[in-house]
């Protein structure tokens, strides 16, 4: 998303606002990002987080740019998101920073059974490459009909959420270890509260629009697989990575259980070998689980909590599902945003206070 406003010019009469970020996951992170570069020098930021990498949903993810639909969300509000994290993480491949970040390309093949599955995406014109698949590529995979090749890139974690934290300490944002059981107690020690909970928002906010879809994944050595292979709507997929392919997967809608299950490590490791025989031979299979942060749509907004005359001012970002990876710069940007809309308003009241 574009913004018209300028970021807050620093008002001299104030101190600078105090905001703190809540949650060191993907969002967390990249939004405390975010917002010390949108306001530099305009507000002190801290971010709080009860877990950090590796002990993440974030951290279980496979990280590839491949968007899931919001239903509650315009699409071309999904597409801006996803093109301004594609831009970004472009960049970030392009770069020297490439490896440390854990960003890379990786091209491949989504494949379809029956062709009627099988429209072009919305995100089309953002992933490089996009084309049908080819006779001879289909050849690969006799069960399959139609299928797409297209080049996207892939976050490897948790060097990604290494490499965010890293910038966020080279940017002077203070780092603490706490669980916040309530929002409001922090009201006497910060002045913006941005709220990247993932699922822990349920409880935090009391958000019951806010569900988990468990999904366990195996991480295993398999260097020799170099191509992404996803099979109809991406319950089964195979996604190469610097250092591991992540196989998966499984979308168990409001399910908390965070242990592995066996009998479906063995499901997902027979549908990926059925789609790619020579993961056979892979070694080190780890199994993971996490629970992603569902809802219709992401919960991007503003929200004055008061007591007693007391206001706390609160954006909040989370509720990412299946595609935080997607879509996460393009969102940590409106939040960036609306922190800076935070940041005016208190402004504006201290400079009509001391009028
Ligand atoms: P989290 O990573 O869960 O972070 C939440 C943070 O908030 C944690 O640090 C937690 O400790 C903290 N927290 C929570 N409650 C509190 C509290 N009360 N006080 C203090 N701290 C608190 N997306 C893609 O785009 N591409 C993919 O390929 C992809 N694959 C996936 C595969 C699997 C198996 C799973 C589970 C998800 C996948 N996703 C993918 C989705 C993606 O992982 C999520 O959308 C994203 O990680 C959500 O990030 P988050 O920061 O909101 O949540």
């Amino acid at each position: 998303m574009q913004w018209c406003l300028s970021p807050p010019v620093p008002n001299p009469q104030m101190a600078a606002p105090r905001v703190a970020v809540v949650g060191a996951g993907l969002i967390g992170l990249s939004t405390a990002l975010r917002i010390a570069e949108v306001n530099p020098n305009c507000c002190s930021i801290t971010l709080l987080s009860e877990q950090f990498s590796p002990n993440t949903t974030s951290d279980v993810a496979a990280g590839m740019l491949i968007p899931h639909t919001y239903p509650g969300t315009p699409i071309h509000v999904q597409k801006q998101w996803f093109k301004e994290t594609f831009t970004y993480l472009f960049a970030i491949s392009n770069s020297d920073e490439a490896s440390e970040a854990g960003i890379h390309l990786v091209s491949g093949w989504q494949i379809f059974k029956n062709p009627s599955e099988a429209e072009v995406p919305f995100w089309s014109d953002i992933v490089l490459g996009f084309r049908p698949m080819s006779a001879a590529e289909l050849q690969k995979f006799p069960q399959h009909s139609h299928g797409q090749a297209f080049t996207t890139l892939k976050c490897d974690c948790p060097p990604y959420l290494l490499w965010l934290e890293k910038r966020l300490k080279a940017s002077g944002v203070q780092i603490h270890t706490r669980k916040v059981t309530d929002l409001w107690e922090l009201h006497s020690e910060y002045d913006i509260v941005v709220n990247c909970a993932g699922i822990g928002a349920r409880q935090l906010v009391g958000d019951q629009q806010l569900f988990p879809i468990r999904g366990q994944v195996l991480k295993v050595h398999a260097p020799w697989v170099k191509n992404f292979i996803r099979d109809g709507d991406g319950l089964t997929y195979i996604y190469p990575g610097i250092d591991s392919v992540t196989l998966g997967g499984t979308r168990e809608k409001e399910s908390w259980r965070l242990s592995p299950d066996p009998g479906t490590t063995k499901d997902i490791f027979d549908r990926c070998c059925s789609l790619e025989p020579s993961l056979q031979r892979a070694r080190d299979i780890r199994v993971k689980v996490g629970l992603r942060p569902s809802r219709s749509s992401v919960r991007l907004q503003r929200e004055v909590l008061s007591q007693g005359g007391a206001k706390l001012l609160v954006v909040h970002n989370y509720g990412h599902g299946s595609g935080g990876f997607s879509v996460h710069r393009g969102t940590a940007e409106e939040a960036a945003h609306l922190v800076g809309e935070c940041i005016a308003a208190l402004q504006g009241s201290s400079s009509r206070a001391k009028l």
